[in-house]
């Protein structure tokens, strides 16, 4: 069956869904998106990620070409044409055809784009492993340049930290900010434990709100665990006993070195094990 996109208003077949080259998602990285999950044929967590898409719009002042219940249709509907029954969604709403300006209000309507797929980041041994990361030299962009909440096209502060960590034979690359602060992985959320609290950098330092993060926290506040929003520092990493990752895609996966020094012992440690657990039970329940 040949895979069907979405494009606009309509499905069509992945051959015929072709941008203009005067999209300004394509010229500028204008436009937001959003990597959405299918477990066991639902659609996980799609109001929090429909929000997270539209307030993005909003914030670039990006007008969405139809209210939300007609995307969340779409997206089903893309997901139905394609046989998704665990996958992944990207749904992305670029600013549409403009001149060669910068101004987006000259471009007439947002254009829609979703795909639904299959999606396996790392290999299962890697989860059992763990991953190694690098601290990357590339500054997470200031909050103040561009709102770490806005989930935007533009990659390339992500982009450059991620070559930092293929540099060093890595899988993830670890971004701080402006202040020397913990932000995010080049496209995860970042968790550590120590003395048994749980600590993540709050949104402010440069991360993105991410759902899975938001999820992890909740589970871990159910099994009683203290979950601290603080700002870390390398140091923080270095000493921590444990150090995992969240994301729509790696789902929750366990850091057992950071810059050639290992991580607790060495292997992913029981909170970390635990949650992964837990949150694959919640993604499937
Ligand atoms: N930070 C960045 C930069 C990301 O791209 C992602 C993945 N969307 C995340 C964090 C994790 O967010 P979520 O759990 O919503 O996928």
């Amino acid at each position: 069956m040949a895979m069907k996109i979405w494009l606009d208003d309509k499905l069509v077949n992945a051959d015929d869904a072709k941008v203009s080259a005067f999209d300004h998602g394509l010229l500028y990285g204008d436009g937001v998106f959003e990597g959405i999950r299918v477990y066991d044929g639902r659609i996980f967590e799609f109001d929090a990620h429909l929000k997270r898409l539209y307030l993005s719009a909003r914030v670039l002042r990006l007008a969405m070409p139809m209210p939300e219940d007609a995307l969340a249709d779409a997206t089903r509907q893309t997901v139905e044409a394609n046989g998704v029954h665990d996958g992944y969604i990207r749904l992305v709403v670029t600013r549409g055809v403009g001149d060669l300006g910068l101004n987006p209000f000259l471009c007439k309507r947002a254009c829609v784009i979703i795909i639904a797929a299959t999606i396996q980041l790392y290999p299962e041994e890697l989860y059992e492993q763990g991953i190694k990361v690098v601290s990357a030299s590339t500054m997470r962009n200031h909050p103040m340049s561009l709102p770490p909440q806005v989930k935007s096209l533009n990659y390339l502060n992500n982009i450059l930290a991620k070559i930092e960590a293929i540099d060093a034979g890595v899988s993830e690359a670890i971004m701080y900010n402006h202040e020397g602060y913990v932000a995010e992985a080049s496209g995860d959320n970042v968790f550590i434990v120590r003395d048994g609290t749980i600590y993540t950098p709050p949104v402010q330092s440069g991360s993105l709100e991410g759902i899975t993060r938001g999820i992890v926290i909740d589970l871990a506040a159910g099994e009683n665990i203290t979950v601290v929003e603080k700002n870390l520092t390398r140091f923080d990493l270095y000493v921590c006993n444990e150090f995992f990752l969240t994301g729509t895609a790696a789902e929750v996966i366990g850091v057992v070195e950071i810059d050639g020094r290992a991580v607790g012992d060495g292997a992913p440690g029981p909170v970390t094990t635990m949650l992964r657990k837990k949150f694959f039970e919640y993604a499937r329940s």
